[in-house]
């Protein structure tokens, strides 16, 4: 059997694929996810810019529903990592992990984003033992103690918020002398009595013993140093997008990329290869909004079912 539609990622983008494309008649299409449905939002602690959504709610609470919604309309969610996808004549070939190929008529390609590494000394050797990158997972082991955060984006600012609920003392430790971050989340972090903000920056090691973390030293302006005792540091520093699939045996990609290796979609959400789609924080210029990446998938599954059409119809 042929998939008129693969689709690879079950975050906002994959899902909302899934329900586009099969609400909209296509047949057999599987949405492949490594993990549980949802994505990166599921991680964050609250979200309050999703449209309708007033109430506080987590990441999780939002995307709880949709798996269900799609299921309804005939989504088949198949638990896989997707390793490679190709195309041999005008079909795609989608490898899982374990060698088993899917053929399919079109591709929606929704593998988001992971967090990127800061580089410090002592990052790889402590992460799991007190370097983290996720406060929504992580938060509750550092209780009544004191913790550092590193970045100065909206994901570093919201969730240092949500450690003030759990920690003593938050330290937003970035490396410029003002925040990216939306106003809003900005005045809050200004406001909370139990975050220091230390501007221009950075992180030389963190160091500890066989339990984990037991401080990170960091540079300061002018060559000074300080040392901060703290037994956990949260990384936020930016994502790199999950491209990996894309990579073709012979080195190049199945369409073409952004210097990011982010890929390069017309207004359509068409790559440069026909009936493959890319969408979500893959794709280049990417908002990087759970609103934004569900349009994105809506988008290309009106595409797609257009182009599966005219393929099998005419
Ligand atoms: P993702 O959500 O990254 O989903 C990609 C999925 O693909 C993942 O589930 C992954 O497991 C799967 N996958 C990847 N590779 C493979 C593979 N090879 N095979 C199978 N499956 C694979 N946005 C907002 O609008 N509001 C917010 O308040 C907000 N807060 C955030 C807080 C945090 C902590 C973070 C990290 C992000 C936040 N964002 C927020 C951004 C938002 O989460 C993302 O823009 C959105 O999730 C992108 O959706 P996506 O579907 O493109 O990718
Ligand atoms: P981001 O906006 O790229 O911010 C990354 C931060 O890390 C920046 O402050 C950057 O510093 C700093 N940084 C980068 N590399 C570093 C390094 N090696 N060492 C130290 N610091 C480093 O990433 P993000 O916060 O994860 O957000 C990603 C996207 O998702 C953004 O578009 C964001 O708006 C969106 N998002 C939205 C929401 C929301 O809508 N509520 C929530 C979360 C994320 P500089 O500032 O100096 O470059």
């Amino acid at each position: 059997m042929i998939l008129d539609c693969a689709i690879i990622g079950g975050g906002p983008a994959g899902l909302t694929a899934g329900l586009y494309t099969t609400r909209g008649g296509l047949q057999n299409v599987t949405m492949f996810e490594k993990g549980m449905p949802g994505g990166q939002i599921t991680l964050s602690s609250e979200i309050e810019n999703y449209p309708g959504v007033t109430g506080d709610i987590t990441g999780m609470d939002l995307m709880d529903p949709w798996p269900e919604q799609c299921k309804k309309f005939g989504l088949v969610h198949d638990m896989s990592e997707v390793v490679n996808v190709s195309k041999v004549d005008n079909i795609f070939h989608v490898t899982k992990e374990g060698s088993e190929v899917v053929e399919a008529h079109s591709v929606i390609v929704a593998t988001g984003s992971v967090p990127r590494r800061a580089g410090f000394k002592g990052e790889d050797e402590f992460f799991g033992r007190g370097v983290s990158t996720c406060a929504t997972c992580d938060g509750f082991f550092y209780k009544g103690k004191e913790v550092a955060v590193l970045g100065g984006g909206d994901t570093a600012l919201e969730e240092a918020l949500h450690l003030t609920k759990l920690c003593s003392r938050v330290y937003i430790i970035h490396r410029n002398g003002s925040f990216r971050a939306s106003p809003n989340t900005i005045a809050r972090v200004e406001k909370a009595e139990n975050v220091e903000i230390i501007y221009n920056a950075t992180v030389d090691e963190v160091y500890g013993d066989n339990m984990g973390v037991t401080g990170v030293k960091i540079n300061l302006e002018n060559d000074e140093k300080r040392d901060l005792s703290v037994p956990g540091i949260f990384v936020f520093v930016g994502r790199n997008v999950n491209n990996g699939v894309l990579k073709q045996e012979n080195g190049t990609f199945l369409c073409e990329l952004a210097d990011g290796g982010q890929v390069q979609v017309d207004i359509n959400m068409n790559t440069s290869c026909d009936g493959l789609y890319a969408v979500g924080d893959l794709r280049i210029d990417a908002a990087k909004q759970v609103v934004c990446a569900a349009a994105d998938g809506a988008v290309a599954a009106l595409q797609a079912m257009k182009y599966v059409d005219e393929k099998l119809h005419s």
